[in-house]
């Protein structure tokens, strides 16, 4: 793979950078965190904004609103979407970053019909519906059960941290679909109405004084069968296609943001030890952003990220958390306002190692799936 940008990428560039400058002058300030409806509001007018000007999926088909763009294009939109202070995905984070790629590549033509467009359009709000209480890490020991009952599944059960729950207007939900078998095959995948009636919303409130993420309750929800991703008891391979563009992909825009934060965070950093920190996680930002390049790639090329996936997460969580330590360092103690962005920046990376699958769990599957380690189990066993 070509790690330079051709000429007609520049072009692109140039354009883009245009089109951000005229795009932004009018833009509002981005509304309180805890006012929702205005966040809605404001994530998804953004996102009309970029599918209006042809900015929308950038990676998406055509015949869905997107734009087909190749790998270089993609990388460029990140980095002047960034660059350009442009408003942060939001809202649209689960339907444009994991959702939509899964349904681009595992969903039925009237699925992508039904929701791709939209999607990009801001006129869909996506939610994810797969921790449970007792499965997190453990996320094929997922207990919410479905079961057919003519053309719908009757679901029952709960779900735990479902980002955006309480503004989604579909969810990603897994169920399990056969008890009877081992626990990775007895799951599906389905596309879920929030609306349905049964279904019952509890926001939780965070530590930065909002609610980012929702319990989920399902009292004989019934679900359309047609609203299946993937064969019945099948949805454990549909689960890690998601899983590989929201570990792979979906943090890469953070992760520019990231960059752009170390930098800013230099010119306070003075003494030495720290400054050596700090120039270690650029460095590490850096190197991330071409294992970015490589990903993106592979993704153009075979529909999903892969192996790089696996280690973007986890090298990205451990980076930002350190960068986020330093500028708790930095800022000193003392000065604790949840509302100062670099405070900010620490709280919410505590989480980052937390989301789309802890770094242990990363740390597992690196080592079993790509080292070909022992399993955990085998490994406990043996030892
Ligand atoms: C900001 C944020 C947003 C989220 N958004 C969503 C969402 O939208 N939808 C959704 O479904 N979920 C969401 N989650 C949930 C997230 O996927 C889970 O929190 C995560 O998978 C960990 O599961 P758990 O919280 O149940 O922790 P547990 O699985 O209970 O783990 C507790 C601790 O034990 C460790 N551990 C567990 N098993 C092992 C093992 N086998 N080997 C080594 N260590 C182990 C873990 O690493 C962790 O440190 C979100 C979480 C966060 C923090």
């Amino acid at each position: 793979m070509d790690l330079r940008y051709s000429e007609s990428d520049l072009v692109f560039r140039a354009e883009l950078r245009e089109w951000l400058t005229r795009s932004l002058a009018d833009l509002a300030d981005p509304p309180a965190r805890d006012d929702w409806p205005a966040r809605v509001r404001y994530d998804t007018h953004w996102q009309r904004r970029l599918f209006d000007g042809g900015y929308a999926g950038m990676s998406w088909p055509r015949e869905y609103g997107g734009r087909d763009a190749s790998p270089s294009e993609q990388l460029i939109f990140l980095e002047e979407t960034t660059r350009a202070r442009a408003p942060y995905v939001g809202v649209n984070f689960v339907g444009t970053l994991h959702c939509g790629p899964t349904l681009i590549a595992e969903g039925t033509d009237d699925q992508k019909r039904d929701h791709l467009p939209k999607i990009l359009s801001g006129d869909e709000v996506w939610c994810q519906c797969f921790s449970e209480p007792d499965a997190g890490s453990d996320l094929a020991g997922l207990r919410t059960r479905a079961v057919r009952d003519g053309d719908h599944y009757v679901v029952t059960g709960q779900k735990t941290w479902c980002s955006f729950g309480h503004v989604g207007d579909f969810g990603e939900l897994l169920v399990r679909t056969d008890p009877d078998v081992s626990k990775h095959r007895g799951i599906t995948w389905l596309i879920l109405p929030m609306d349905l009636p049964g279904i019952e919303v509890r926001p939780i409130e965070t530590v930065l004084g909002s609610s980012e993420f929702c319990e989920v309750f399902f009292d004989e929800v019934r679900v359309p069968v047609e609203n299946r991703v993937g064969a019945e008891n099948d949805g454990w391979r549909v689960t890690n296609v998601t899983l590989s563009f929201e570990r792979g992909t979906a943090f890469v825009s953070e992760m520019v943001d990231a960059l752009r934060m170390a930098e800013e965070l230099a010119p306070s950093v003075h003494d030495v030890a720290e400054r050596r920190e700090l120039a270690h996680v650029v460095a590490e930002l850096d190197g991330l952003w071409a294992l970015t390049k490589r990903n993106v790639s592979q993704a153009a090329r075979d529909g999903s990220p892969g192996r790089g996936a696996f280690m973007l997460k986890l090298a990205y969580s451990e980076a930002r958390d350190r960068l986020g330590e330093l500028c708790m360092r930095v800022l000193d103690r003392g000065a604790f306002d949840v509302h100062d962005e670099r405070v900010e920046e620490r709280l919410r990376t505590l989480s980052i190692p937390i989301a789309a699958g802890t770094s242990q769990i990363q740390r597992n599957i690196i080592s079993e799936r790509l080292l070909g380690l022992p399993k955990e189990q085998q490994w406990a066993k043996s030892s």
